[in-house]
């Protein structure tokens, strides 16, 4: 049997932060404060471990240093290979959490660490505890974006790129689903599957705001274009794609796939290495606005906006905005986390 029973207790009231304005630099400025960011990183043995979603300037840096930009799974990757004494965290707070607890003796520093993200927001471990509680022949199956006690709680961490398989995997053992928190990426993994799924209401305020009737006219001014979707997004914008998949996915089909145009409908951060990969293909931002449009309806993550070269070069000075996690809820987190890296070695 399929369960679609979303959680009913009331979800918290989530702060949406302003966009942070950045002031513009001047190309020789910003050259020198590159520089200085990599002095401070030799200083400190560190290496960058950015986002997609993150400014193109924190992109390049963190390739021109030997870094990486990736998606949530592969920066867990990458953080836990790296000989580096220091991971300079550029992304959200789950993602600098997930980076600590996989390497507890690396120092892990983010340029803010008020940048968390809806979902984590939208799924404190307390209520999330007692949802578990009232579902104990579940296996608790959590999105990487989510607290470290959320993860402490949980069974497997997975991300959107893997999250189809390890379902799949637990739905053949005959295992049912407490998922959480984000219910647009259960809904898409449930409908896949088949799996049995409980879904815990949450959702990402970039992704949920993408139209599905928008998009649908849209999609008739470019009848060549193909149509990428992140599986955080609604329904009714899933069942428009041409290719429904985690960032890495979005970024290999611009690549792949023979069309010239892109409807893309995912945080527009991730243009930049769409446009580095694919120079070529024109990539166009799936609608927000229109109807229904609200505040949050910019395609860009408030949260991510909040990396900046300037508060990078800060942390790295100060030593400012430290991930510490305590040891209990690491030693916890750190089996579901490890659980999905030992699967995806499995797979590869
Ligand atoms: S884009 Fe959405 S899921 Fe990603 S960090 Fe921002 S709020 Fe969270």
């Amino acid at each position: 049997m399929t369960h679609d029973v979303a959680h009913k207790l009331a979800s918290p009231r989530i702060e949406v932060p302003k966009h942070p304005e950045w002031p513009e630099l001047a190309p020789a400025e910003k050259q020198a404060l590159k520089e200085r960011i990599k002095r401070l990183l030799q200083e400190r043995d560190g290496v960058l471990v950015a986002h997609y979603y993150v400014d193109g300037d924190l992109q390049e840096l963190a390739e021109e240093t030997g870094g990486c930009v990736a998606d949530s799974l592969e920066m867990a990757r990458f953080g836990a290979r790296s000989n580096a004494r220091t991971l300079a965290v550029c992304g959200v707070r789950f993602m600098g959490e997930t980076a600590k607890i996989l390497n507890p003796e690396k120092t892990v520093l983010m340029p803010d660490l008020k940048a968390t993200c809806s979902l984590d927001e939208g799924c404190p471990a307390d209520l999330f505890s007692d949802f578990c509680d009232q579902h104990p022949d579940r296996t608790v199956v959590v999105y990487a974006n989510t607290s470290a006690e959320v993860k402490a709680r949980a069974d497997w961490t997975v991300t959107s790129g893997i999250a189809l398989d390890i379902v799949r995997h637990l739905h053949e053992k005959g295992e049912k689903i407490l998922w959480a928190p984000d219910k647009h990426l259960g809904r898409y993994v449930q409908r896949l599957t088949g799996a049995d799924m409980l879904l815990w209401d949450g959702a990402c305020v970039v992704h949920e705001e993408f139209k599905g009737f928008a998009l649908d006219r849209l999609r008739r001014l470019h009848p060549n274009a193909a149509v990428l979707v992140h599986p955080e997004s609604p329904d009714e914008v899933v069942d428009q794609a041409d290719v429904v998949g985690s960032t890495t996915a979005l970024i290999k089909a611009v690549q792949e796939l023979p069309n010239e145009e892109f409807i893309v409908a995912t945080d527009d951060g991730i243009f930049w290495k769409m446009h580095q990969l694919a120079p070529n293909k024109k990539l166009i931002p799936a609608p927000t606005a229109g109807e229904g449009a609200t505040c949050e309806s910019c395609a860009h993550c408030p949260w991510m906006a909040m990396n900046a070269l300037q508060n990078l070069e800060a942390t790295l000075r100060t030593g400012a905005n430290e991930i510490h996690i305590d040891p209990a809820i690491r030693e916890r987190a750190v089996v579901s986390i490890q659980r999905m890296l030992d699967f995806a070695e499995g797979r590869r």
